[in-house]
């Protein structure tokens, strides 16, 4: 399966929200059996899985879907020694179906849901099952395991019960419509009945492949969590901050839009260390971590660079809104309070603003013009904020 990285990812490290786990064990509602069975996530997890299943769904449908077609076209062979007299028809009645559903193989970029393409192709193409051995003396009977069995790969890649109800209820529904027509009612009511067997059968199948594909999710999910967050803060890490960092530097030389950075440091951190102890230094961590990341806009991010130093990556923003939000999150940090049994620990820090300008080769420039205004912070006496000079100078 395959996982985008979007702003979501963002957003949750700002945040510093993790990744949350199954709601299996939640509490009792209607459906809530067939939720647990499936291991059902929480509503985000959720959706964001939906979607992972999705793009799996819309690459897969081309190859999948134009062998069905080809498949019930083949059929068409065991028309023709079934009854040749019939074959002409049943074949038409295949290929006009088929043809009817060949549009859903194609994801014509984008403009349809997947779910819309899934329901043309599979109720076309098993109808046209249905409809062309129908068509045969004994037909529904004799293509009822075909009919039937075409639903359990359906229910490997489309798991979820409510969508796999829609795709697999309407050509049933067709079978029995047909069935009640065509076969003496004995055999009618034998078919239906094995219908309904296979129907929950393939419901099964479908409630333990999504149970299987939602916890390869979410230890995929966690595994891309912890490489890219630090893991005493939840911020982010510094390599994946790097790489997101050069993305949006990129997009904003290419078309000119502002972006500034800020780096922080605590101040005399190793004497909160020395005097309180690491653990409630890793605790300071924490709280600076948090009184920061609540200052920032959800297209803001922020992450640990070095020991006690973060930096703060404000794309769309120019020098005056980076000073302001530095100054924000320089007075959130000096608000803070951490309750210890020796009493409250406060501290301050120190930051340097750079806004991009075109001088700045990379982001490495720019974060090194950062630390050079963090410099002077510190040097100015610490608590402070200070502004990278412009690279030429002016
Ligand atoms: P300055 O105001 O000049 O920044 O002084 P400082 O004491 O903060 O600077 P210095 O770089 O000398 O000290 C940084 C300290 O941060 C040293 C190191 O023990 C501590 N440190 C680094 N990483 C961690 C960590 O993960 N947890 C804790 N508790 N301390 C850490
Ligand atoms: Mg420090
Ligand atoms: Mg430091």
């Amino acid at each position: 399966m395959r996982f985008g990285k979007g702003a979501a990812t963002l957003r949750m490290a700002a945040r510093q929200d993790r990744p949350q786990g199954s709601a299996f064990g939640a509490g009792w509602r209607p459906g809530a059996l067939a939720d647990r069975l499936a291991g059902r996530l929480d509503p985000d997890a959720e959706r964001e899985f939906g979607l992972a299943l999705d793009r799996t769904l819309s690459d897969a449908l081309p190859a999948l879907g134009i062998v069905f077609g080809i498949g019930v076209l083949l059929f068409g062979a065991w028309d023709y020694w079934i009854a040749h007299e019939l074959a002409t028809t049943t074949v038409l009645v295949r290929l006009s179906l088929v043809l009817l559903g060949a549009p859903g193989y194609f994801a014509w970029g984008g403009r349809f849901p997947v779910a819309w393409r899934c329901a043309l192709v599979y109720i076309t193409h098993a109808g046209a099952m249905v409809c062309s051995s129908a068509l045969l003396p004994g037909g529904l009977v004799l293509a009822m395991p075909a009919i039937t069995g075409a639903m359990f790969p359906l229910a490997l890649v489309e798991p979820r019960l409510r969508r796999l109800a829609g795709l697999v209820l309407p050509p049933a529904l067709l079978f029995l419509l047909l069935g009640a027509k065509v076969l003496p009612p004995p055999v009618f009511a034998s078919c239906a009945l094995v219908y309904a067997l296979v129907l929950v059968l393939v419901a099964a199948v479908a409630l333990f492949q999504g149970r299987l594909l939602r916890a390869d999710f979410l230890a995929e999910r966690a595994l891309a969590w912890t490489a890219r967050h630090d893991s005493l803060s939840g911020v982010l890490a510094r390599g994946y901050l790097v790489e997101l960092a050069g993305h949006d530097l990129a997009l904003a030389r290419r078309y000119g839009r502002p972006l500034a950075i800020a780096m922080l440091d605590i101040d005399y951190f190793k004497r909160v260390n020395d005097r309180w102890g690491h653990a409630v230094g890793d605790a300071l961590l924490c709280a600076v971590s948090r009184a920061c990341s609540t200052q920032l806009r959800a297209s803001d991010y922020f992450g640990r660079v070095g020991g006690e130093e973060f930096v703060c990556v404000m794309p769309e923003t120019g020098e005056e809104e980076a000073l302001a939000c530095a100054e924000r999150m320089r007075q959130a940090v000096a608000a803070i309070r951490l309750d210890t049994p020796g009493g409250a620990v406060a501290c301050t820090i120190s930051l340097g603003v750079a806004a991009l300008d075109p001088a700045h080769a990379d982001f490495g420039a720019l974060l090194a013009a950062a630390d050079a205004a963090l410099y002077r912070a510190k040097a100015g006496g610490r608590d402070r904020v200070a502004l990278a000079p412009h690279p030429a100078g002016e």
